[in-house]
């Protein structure tokens, strides 16, 4: 087990002027907080700690990174309080502790295989300080080697956890020796026939491998020494998870994955990297299309160093790289260099300078000299423009920073956006321009009565939802607009005495829908709901379809005119002595030709026309009521209003339309009641000629066997 004195010894190699004190409060404390406690093997739990610590020391992390280390478990597993960390231990521990705290409650879901991804940038994301992951890889490489302890179910999930999450963080941090050993441990529980194949496959021809390697080396160097000096050959077997990645890429068997070996050549500079290589490649024969220069083409982390693949001297492949130096501690530091090309993804340009700064951070924690500024530099902001929450399910989603739970509602589907009424953040109520945190957990609540708002758009980040918003507005204003634009013609048709049955499907509104250039009747009229086009207009092309002529414009000029051409009266009926009066028939009484009329003058609106019995006409000044006389020839129809009474039977109306259309009179409108005593009351608006046609009507109407009584109204 792990002492103390071990833990301050080491770091004093790289660190010789540490103070080691806090440690040793730190020991003192873990030890009192986790008494009693034991590990799944039956060890004291502080062994935990302690070994967590060690291996920090191994990474060669800070004192404040070791003294987290220790603490690391104290939150969550004993009565310890932050607070209480952060008064003995300083806020930077504090910090620590709690951030790595933090990750091990993320509710992680790794059945579904992209959702590791968002993990990882979650926990950098949710990472204001790099040694947070350190401190959680260095506690996770521990776990992984005592996880035999486990049940096999735990030791799975574990072990797939750390494999899709914390080893590719590993190498994301550069620490390529831990990324490694993590692997190698998770595919020892989750592909354990393999791990033990390969392992029992190195372990029996390691002697011939030593040799091979040696051989190689020795043949390398005679070579390659002629030339130049100062030349370092390294050759190595793969680890034992690039091995079975290799065999399932490649579709290789045990057998032929032994001998996969590669050599590294480091060189002095630029230009001998390319001359080793055609050494190289004169001594045996490269493999067609191995061949790699990612020096002159470095990857997107900024990796160099050039590859190729030759048959050996006993026939086998070789890979080969050959760097200098400096490549070397660039690809060596991991810094980002293996992470995303061993997972056969292109690191995208936000990672690049991820990267960039995380090489820069690893080479600068090497030599420690200045702790404040280390601090400045690690307590950046990893992921400045990315927020990562949770499903309720655990699922991983990734927003912009500022990004609210309506952002997250239409993520899932519009119509959860739509109907987006609130939102509970870990488990409160929040409102919904609530700006989301990494690692939140969202649930969103639904109403059937909710409806997008016009003021979401202030607040909501994504680009999804505020499409998705500005059209279910615009789709809102247009059913309002068709709404509106419909009762403004209706209300013209009105003021013209015509009804058009049904607007949206008759055939003259739509042609003048065409004659405007829109698709529809509905673009027609919302097009008149927002403003755009007049009532006016419309009835000026519809009325023509219609069969009805242009009204006569009322303007000044136009009176005149029009009282000039009134000689010929016609509108049928004649002033006595006056010819070219203008004339109005009244509303109150519908004077039709041929009843015995009279004129009345009025103050400027010309002489109406009264039936000669209308009440009206009585009251008014008799020195202004003039003689009137139809004229024969009138040609225009008049409107007259039936009342007709009768007994509430079936077919009654319709034998009444039979008689208007024999009689060649039009129905303007019709309506039907029917009174308590089982009596049907029917109004019928009409066009006629005259009186006589009128007459004619309803006396045909009058011998029809159910009706009762027929009144003019
Ligand atoms: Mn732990």
């Amino acid at each position: 087990m792990i002492r103390l004195n071990d833990i301050t010894s080491q770091l004093i190699i790289y660190h010789p002027k540490a103070d080691t004190s806090l440690i040793e409060k730190a020991y003192v404390y873990s030890a009192k907080v986790h008494k009693g406690q034991v590990r799944l093997s039956g060890v004291p739990y502080l062994s935990h700690p302690l070994e967590v610590a060690y291996l920090l020391t191994e990474m060669k992390m800070d004192v404040i990174s070791v003294v987290a280390g220790l603490l690391h478990d104290t939150i969550e597993d004993t009565d310890a309080e932050l607070s209480e960390i952060k008064r003995l231990f300083g806020k930077e521990t504090a910090n620590i502790v709690d951030g790595v705290t933090k990750i091990s409650k993320m509710p992680f879901d790794n059945s579904e295989e992209r959702q590791a991804e968002n993990m990882r940038k979650m926990i950098l994301a949710m990472t204001t300080d790099i040694r947070v992951i350190l401190v959680k890889l260095a506690d996770r490489l521990h776990n992984m080697r005592t996880l035999g302890f486990h049940v096999p179910e735990k030791q799975i999930s574990i072990a797939k956890e750390t494999l899709d999450i914390y080893a590719p963080l590993a190498g994301r941090m550069g620490i390529y020796w831990l990324k490694s050993s993590l692997e190698d441990l998770c595919l020892y529980y989750l592909e354990h026939e393999i791990y033990e194949k390969i392992r029992a496959g190195i372990a029996a021809r390691s002697g011939a491998r030593e040799n091979f390697i040696r051989d190689v080396k020795k043949l390398l160097s005679e070579r390659l020494e002629k030339a130049k000096t100062g030349i370092t050959i390294k050759g190595r077997h793969k680890h034992f998870y690039s091995i079975y990645t290799k065999m399932k890429d490649q579709n290789l068997n045990v057998d032929q994955v032994y001998d996969l070996l590669a050599f590294r050549v480091i060189v002095n500079s630029l230009k001998e990297c390319y001359e080793v290589l055609g050494i190289i490649h004169s001594m045996w024969k490269p493999v067609l299309g191995r061949f790699k220069d990612y020096i002159s083409l470095p990857k997107a982390n900024m990796y160099q160093s050039l590859h190729t693949s030759v048959i050996g001297p006993l026939g086998q492949r070789m890979e080969i790289q050959i760097r200098t130096w400096e490549m070397d501690k660039v690809a060596e530091e991991g810094i980002a260099a293996h992470w995303k090309y061993k997972e056969g993804l292109l690191a995208d340009k936000t990672d690049q300078k991820q990267f960039a700064w995380l090489r820069q951070l690893l080479e600068w924690q090497k030599n420690l000299r200045d702790p404040k500024e280390f601090i400045e530099m690690v307590q950046m902001d990893l992921f400045p423009n990315e927020v990562y929450v949770f499903t309720p399910k655990g699922a991983v989603k990734e927003f912009p920073k500022g990004a609210t739970p309506v952002d997250f509602a239409y993520s899932i589907h519009s119509e959860v956006g739509e109907k987006c009424s609130g939102a509970r953040v870990n488990n409160k109520m929040v409102p919904l321009r609530y700006q989301m945190k990494n690692g939140d957990i969202v649930e969103i609540i639904t109403s059937s009565k909710q409806h997008p708002r016009k003021d979401w758009l202030d607040f909501v980040k994504t680009s999804r939802a505020k499409s998705k918003i500005r059209h279910w507005i615009k789709n809102q204003e247009r059913d309002e607009s068709i709404i509106l634009g419909r009762s403004i013609l209706e209300k013209g048709l009105e003021q013209s005495n015509l009804t058009l049955p049904n607007i949206m499907k008759n055939e003259q509104v739509s042609a003048v829908a065409k004659d405007f250039s829109f698709h529809s009747i509905e673009d027609l009229l919302a097009s008149m709901g927002y403003g755009k086009i007049s009532v006016n207009q419309v009835m000026g092309r519809l009325k023509p379809k219609l069969g009805i002529e242009e009204e006569i414009h009322t303007g000044l000029v136009s009176k005149v005119v029009s009282r000039l051409t009134r000689k010929k009266s016609t509108r049928g009926i004649k002033v006595k002595g006056l010819d070219d009066m203008l004339v109005r028939f009244a509303k109150c009484c519908h004077p039709l030709p041929g009843e015995h009329v009279i004129g009345f003058i009025t103050r400027g609106r010309g002489v109406t026309i009264h039936k000669y019995d209308c009440r009206h006409i009585l009251d008014v000044d008799q020195e202004r009521v003039v003689e009137v006389l139809w004229e024969p020839s009138a040609q225009d129809v008049y409107l007259a209003s039936l009342k007709v009474t009768s007994l509430d039977k079936k077919g009654i109306l319709a034998d009444i339309s039979a008689i208007m259309a024999q009689k060649d009179a039009n129905i303007i409108q019709a309506e039907v009641k029917t009174t308590t005593d089982k009596k049907g009351v029917s109004f019928f608006t009409i066009e006629v000629e005259d009186y006589k046609q009128l007459e004619g009507i309803m006396g045909a109407i009058k011998k029809l066997k159910d009706v009762l009584l027929v009144e003019r109204i």
